[in-house]
């Protein structure tokens, strides 16, 4: 595996990589910036502090959703994430680093920090992607904890569900809120990472685009970073994070690609059928775009030691 290591900090002034044998000075660039979905605030300013330290884009990135994964009232990541409609949670997430590396976990039960699972994957295994009890068994190779994801709320919110048994995404932060996260590091490295329980209810064996790489999540550190969320049946179909990315390699701003990508797929937003697809991007210069289809959609924004809350624009 080519994994570039970085080495003591001087004075502030940068570090230097050990990568294939060559040992190059990276200057600081001070530009650490983290992104992410929703209203993710702790979590993004998790990120935003940690880069501003120093860590790597990936590490901020993956430490930064853990928080959300760990709180059991975001009902769409991790502990506390909607069941599937046997009651029964399963969580999907990505990783993907500067180098291209990238590490994905699909449908997992029992585990709560998946995104950490996924980052595991890419540095340990041969793989890219495991799924379900695969991915739930290396977990515990790895030293992972089991540990019941469905909370009392949860589980009575499904039980409620079970009465009609209505499967209706809505369209918006009532049952999208799975975080992805874009992280610039000072040493102008972009990573990622996108963690989810898919949407609530779903059927047994739903996979979503967030595990997905080049849907739910895609870095490509010479152009920039773009994560999504919103019906993943959607997304996957124009592979969303990638088609975002490629938009910017082509000279599109963050904003520019965000809102091509979603005017792509908004013509299937038919009037008795809405849904919500959202993009979030970050290009190497800092500059970060959003858009998405519903208004409604917010984002995380930690530059400069601030951490605020974004209202993008939409299409409707
Ligand atoms: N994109 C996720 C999925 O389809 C849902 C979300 O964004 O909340 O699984």
């Amino acid at each position: 595996m080519n994994r570039r290591i970085f080495v003591f900090d001087i004075f502030g002034l940068g570090v230097f990589s050990i990568f294939k044998n060559k040992i190059k000075f990276i200057k600081n660039t001070e530009m650490a910036r983290s992104v992410s979905t929703w209203k993710t605030s702790d979590a993004n300013l998790k990120a935003g502090q940690l880069l501003d330290k120093g860590s790597n884009s990936l590490d901020a990135a993956v430490e930064g959703v853990a928080i959300e994964e760990l709180n059991p009232k975001n009902t769409t990541v991790g502990l506390g994430g909607a069941p599937d409609r046997t009651g029964i949670v399963t969580l999907d997430a990505c990783v993907m680093n500067h180098l291209g590396d990238c590490g994905s976990v699909v449908a997992v039960e029992n585990i709560v920090h998946v995104a950490r699972l996924a980052k595991d994957v890419m540095e340990k295994t041969p793989h890219v992607m495991l799924a379900g009890e695969g991915a739930e068994e290396f977990a515990y190779t790895q030293g992972y904890k089991s540990r019941d994801l469905l909370t009392k709320e949860s589980k009575k919110e499904w039980k409620d569900w079970l009465k009609n048994q209505e499967y209706k995404p809505i369209i918006n932060i009532e049952n999208h809120d799975t975080i992805g996260m874009l992280c610039l590091d000072k040493y102008n490295n972009i990573s990622g990472a996108c963690t989810s329980s898919g949407l609530a209810y779903k059927m047994r064996g739903r996979v979503g685009d967030s595990p997905i790489i080049g849907s739910g999540l895609f870095i490509d550190n010479k152009v920039g970073g773009a994560v999504a969320t919103g019906l993943g049946e959607e997304i996957v179909k124009t592979v969303g994070s990638h088609l975002v990315v490629e938009l910017m390699r082509q000279g599109k701003s963050p904003q520019e690609a965000c809102e091509i990508a979603v005017k792509r797929i908004a013509d299937n937003n038919k009037q008795d059928n809405r849904f919500q697809v959202a993009y979030l991007a970050i290009n190497k210069s800092g500059e970060v775009g959003s858009y998405s289809i519903e208004p409604g959609f917010s984002y995380m924004d930690y530059f400069n030691r601030e951490n605020k809350e974004i209202i993008s624009a939409s299409a409707y």
